[in-house]
């Protein structure tokens, strides 16, 4: 192991070459013309003390060195002979090429050397053709960045990468910060470690920072423990739809800054926000390294695919790699194939008119609900418009807690909504609102569940 390790030093040239190469290539096939919205690149420093943030665990965690093999060897050259590797051998796999028809019945082909590393384990982080194309995207989107402080890690979806920045951070008992209503599978990944949760209200421009502010400073003096990381999802919020205003995200920033605590922006609704800018990102505005983005293909190509990515600072991603080496051991290298193709063959200005399609789709639904809603729910509840993605997030008025309606009385009625209490920091209060999703639905479903539902409330509220 040693040895090579040595032997990678000594390449190190070489290696810089084929990345830059790469880096390159991937520039000009895909054409990643991210337009008016790159922006310039924000200088980042790492003199963060990243143990501090670092549980137990997590800190206990040594690189699996035949994992760390993986790496090594995927850089050398095709004639190194390999016995150190553990691996079966690819001509064994029934799979002779696997094809892909787009809608526009385009065909891509795996085949060759790219359906043997689809086929083969990759090193934990991803496939590194697929890493640095995600690079070139995040330049274009957050602003170039720096990659040799941050890094990239591909994961099973941005749950994986959620549940792994929980998993590093947090100790039971843990105070931690969260927007409130909250997308319930972050809840799921803090409850084992019974955190106490600074819980921050939203309001029409997502969380409100003079809370934070207060609760902060509260803490403080009353020199409770102050917690190490806060989770945001603030574009298009699940469940309340709410995208957190570029304003508020340097206030939260600078509080970041002042109360030394991580930043975990998931933002998977990211390139569903129905307005035609996209927002500035806590990423882009991320000068001291302290925030872990977690980016995902769920709701724009497949979420079968399994694929998201996070974005974080070098030392923090490391210990996540560690994580990824005893547990997925990396993402399917299958789907990274597909998507990487995908990447190459529309380039960003492809998966941006893809977006946009997504967005209309969206916004039409959204719509559609919204007229609904005022077609049969005034009087009955409240709701705002959201601002991106797939929910109404509807506030059920003349009774205090809209469990029995949703999880009983709407479900004998073959309605299905989510209660809102599962998205509540505190979920044993009682809650009167409840998460409409418009994605599956048709106009007329819409329109039918919709009445439906104002119905069942006129009933509980007479119960
Ligand atoms: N974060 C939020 C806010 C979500 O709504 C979801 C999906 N429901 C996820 C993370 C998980 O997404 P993925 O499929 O990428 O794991």
């Amino acid at each position: 192991l040693r040895n090579l390790k040595e032997n990678q030093r000594t390449s190190k040239e070489s290696l810089k070459t084929i990345n830059i190469a790469n880096k390159e290539n991937s520039i000009s096939e895909m054409r990643l013309d991210y337009g008016p919205l790159s922006r310039r690149p924000a200088p980042l420093d790492l003199d963060l003390d990243y143990d501090y943030f670092l549980n137990t665990i997590s800190k206990g965690r040594r690189p699996a060195e035949l994992r760390e093999l993986t790496s090594l060897i995927a850089k050398l050259p095709p004639d190194a002979i390999k016995f150190g590797v553990g691996v079966p051998n690819g001509s064994t796999f029934p799979f002779k090429e696997i094809k892909v028809t787009l809608k526009d019945n385009s065909v891509a082909v795996i085949d060759g050397e790219r359906l043997a590393e689809a086929l083969q384990y990759l090193p934990s982080s991803g496939m590194a053709s697929l890493i640095s194309t995600l690079k070139d995207v995040q330049d274009r989107v957050h602003g170039t960045q720096d990659w040799t402080k941050r890094n990239i890690i591909i994961t099973a979806g941005a749950q994986e990468g959620l549940c792994k920045v929980v998993e590093m951070v947090v100790e039971p008992g843990d105070a931690v910060i969260l927007q409130n209503p909250v997308y319930t599978g972050v809840l799921d990944c803090f409850r084992p470690y019974q955190c106490e949760y600074i819980a921050v209200d939203m309001d029409q421009d997502g969380m409100r920072p003079d809370i934070l502010r207060e609760m902060l400073a509260d803490r403080k003096r009353e020199q409770k423990p102050m917690p190490k990381i806060m989770y945001v999802n603030p574009t298009a919020a699940n469940p309340c739809g709410v995208t957190l205003s570029e304003e508020r995200k340097r206030e939260i920033y600078q509080l970041a800054c002042e109360y030394n605590f991580l930043i975990l922006e998931d933002d998977p609704y990211y390139y569903l926000g129905f307005d035609e800018t996209y927002p500035v990102s806590f990423l882009s505005m991320d000068t001291e390294g302290r925030v872990l983005r977690c980016d995902s293909f769920s709701k724009i190509l497949s979420s079968g695919l399994r694929l998201g990515f996070v974005t974080g600072p070098m030392p923090l991603l490391r210990r996540l790699e560690l994580h990824m080496q005893v547990s997925t051991l990396h993402a399917s290298a299958l789907s990274q194939v597909v998507l990487y193709q995908l990447l190459k063959k529309w380039g960003f200005e492809g998966l941006r008119e893809h977006f946009a399609g997504i967005k209309k789709f969206y916004r039409q639904k959204r719509d559609l609900m919204i007229a609904a809603a005022q077609k049969h729910l005034t009087g009955l509840a409240e709701w705002n418009n959201p601002s991106g993605g797939m929910f109404l997030w509807l506030r059920v008025k003349g009774i205090d807690d809209a469990r029995s309606l949703v999880t009983k009385r709407c479900v004998d009625n073959n309605l299905v909504c989510a209660p809102g209490y599962v998205f509540m920091a505190d979920g044993n209060k009682p809650c009167p609102y409840m998460r409409l999703s418009f994605s599956l639905c048709s106009a007329e479903q819409i329109d039918m569940g919709i009445s439906r539902l104002a119905r069942l409330i006129r009933e509980e509220q007479l119960a």
